[in-house]
């Protein structure tokens, strides 16, 4: 494929918050005007020392970062290429969630707001949300689907133990598609008070640019540790994509390296069909969810369909804009993997390298050894989003129950 790019890739959106085509604000209008305020006080703390001087020091000494880069040398031994792991599962909580969690938590701190509200699927969102409010001494509801509720319990408790309100989402098919309606809708009541806090690079401006600029930092210390523990530049950079924030944070640090190829990894379910997997850069059409516009599965008659992955975290049928836009110019390539690849490549992780990844990240994974082994002089760095405790029990169970029905 011959990559046409233009000169300057645009790092941020335009005032309106387009990514090219994609982003924006498809919403009503108090909202609006309570969105506008936050995208001004946003940037402006953004170039605020002090803002980023309690940034910097909380993701040190309480995220733990900089996450380690990691050479894997055994799985690198078994597959040819040299394979790097950027560690996201070492971050206090588990995953990359909690770097823009707390970005989120200062914000409404510093805007003198008193309460967060958030959506979550299966949970992970939420835990780091009612994380980062406990530490900011802010209340926090987490809107939730009654279904979710049931199949999460681990992390419900979790969310509570941290002191936040876990409300139930009754409506529809009772789950994150409804959570997220649900807590847009409390937000809307309570905006003068409250902020919401999104779980990935999605919703209207300016929440994609928000969550990118928090993590962002995973890209900033790939891109140096890279450099300094091997003296050049990755061949390619590889990262899962669910709603597309670990991976937007991973890409921004190698976007102006022109030489460095970029693959996003979606989740191909069960199969190419609609309504059974969450491939929206794939299979998706132009059109508009949660107030903004991207690539969204959709079925024959334009509905919003339903998105599916064994990963929970990687099962939204929409995407950040930012991917949709880097796709269309050609800057990153949009790859899948099936739920049998990821499951696996969580058994190769574990069994190699004594890592246990989280599913979301082992599609990261399995794309990666594929590549490895058609690129065995190459230099390959993997998003480790988060890693595996979460879904110990799962995995057992599925192969447990495959077993009994082949
Ligand atoms: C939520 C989650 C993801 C998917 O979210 P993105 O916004 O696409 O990064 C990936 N990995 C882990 C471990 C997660 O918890």
């Amino acid at each position: 494929m011959t990559r046409n790019i233009q000169q300057s890739i645009n790092i941020n959106p335009d005032a309106e918050g387009f990514y090219g085509n994609y982003g924006g604000q498809f919403i009503d209008e108090n909202l609006k005007k309570e969105l506008k305020k936050i995208t001004e006080a946003f940037l402006l703390l953004k170039e605020d020392s002090d803002f980023n001087e309690e940034l910097r020091y909380l993701l040190k000494h309480y995220v733990g970062r900089p996450s380690p880069l990691y050479f894997a040398r055994n799985l690198s031994a078994k597959y040819g290429a040299e394979i790097y792991l950027k560690r996201e599962d070492l971050n206090h909580t588990g995953a990359h969630k909690i770097n823009h969690s707390l970005g989120e938590a200062l914000l409404a701190k510093r805007l003198g707001k008193k309460k967060i509200i958030a959506e979550t699927g299966a949970g992970q969102h939420g835990v780091a949300t009612a994380t980062a409010a406990a530490l900011m001494c802010l209340d926090c509801d987490i809107y939730m689907g009654e279904v979710d509720i049931q199949k999460e319990k681990p992390n419900v408790d979790k969310m509570r133990i941290l002191g936040a309100n876990v409300i139930s989402v009754t409506k529809g098919k009772k789950t994150l598609k409804e959570a997220v309606d649900e807590a847009f809708k409390a937000y809307l009541d309570e905006y003068e008070s409250a902020i919401y806090a999104i779980g990935s690079v999605v919703g209207p401006h300016p929440f994609p640019m928000m969550v990118e600029y928090f993590q962002s930092v995973i890209g900033k210390e790939a891109r140096e540790q890279f450099l300094e523990l091997t003296g050049t530049l990755p061949n390619c950079i590889i990262a899962c994509v669910g709603g597309g924030s670990n991976s937007i944070g991973l890409f921004n640090g190698f976007l102006e390296d022109r030489e460095v190829k970029i693959f996003g990894v979606e989740p191909l379910g069960k199969s190419e069909k609609i309504g059974d997997n969450a491939a929206s850069l794939t299979y998706g059409k132009d059109g508009i969810i949660h107030g903004f516009k991207c690539k969204v599965l959709q079925d024959n008659l334009g509905n919003i369909a339903n998105a599916y992955s064994i990963a929970s975290g990687l099962d939204y049928p929409g995407v950040g804009p930012k991917h949709c836009y880097l796709q269309s110019i050609g800057r990153a390539d949009y790859v899948t993997i099936t739920d049998e690849e990821a499951i696996q490549a969580f058994f190769e992780l574990s069994k190699t390298e004594g890592i246990i990844p989280a599913l979301e990240s082992a599609h990261a994974i399995a794309y990666g050894i594929k590549y490895a082994k058609e690129n065995s002089t190459e230099k390959i760095l993997v998003n480790l989003s988060g890693r595996g405790d979460k879904d110990v029990d799962f995995v057992l169970r599925h192969i447990k129950l495959n077993k009994f029905s082949s």
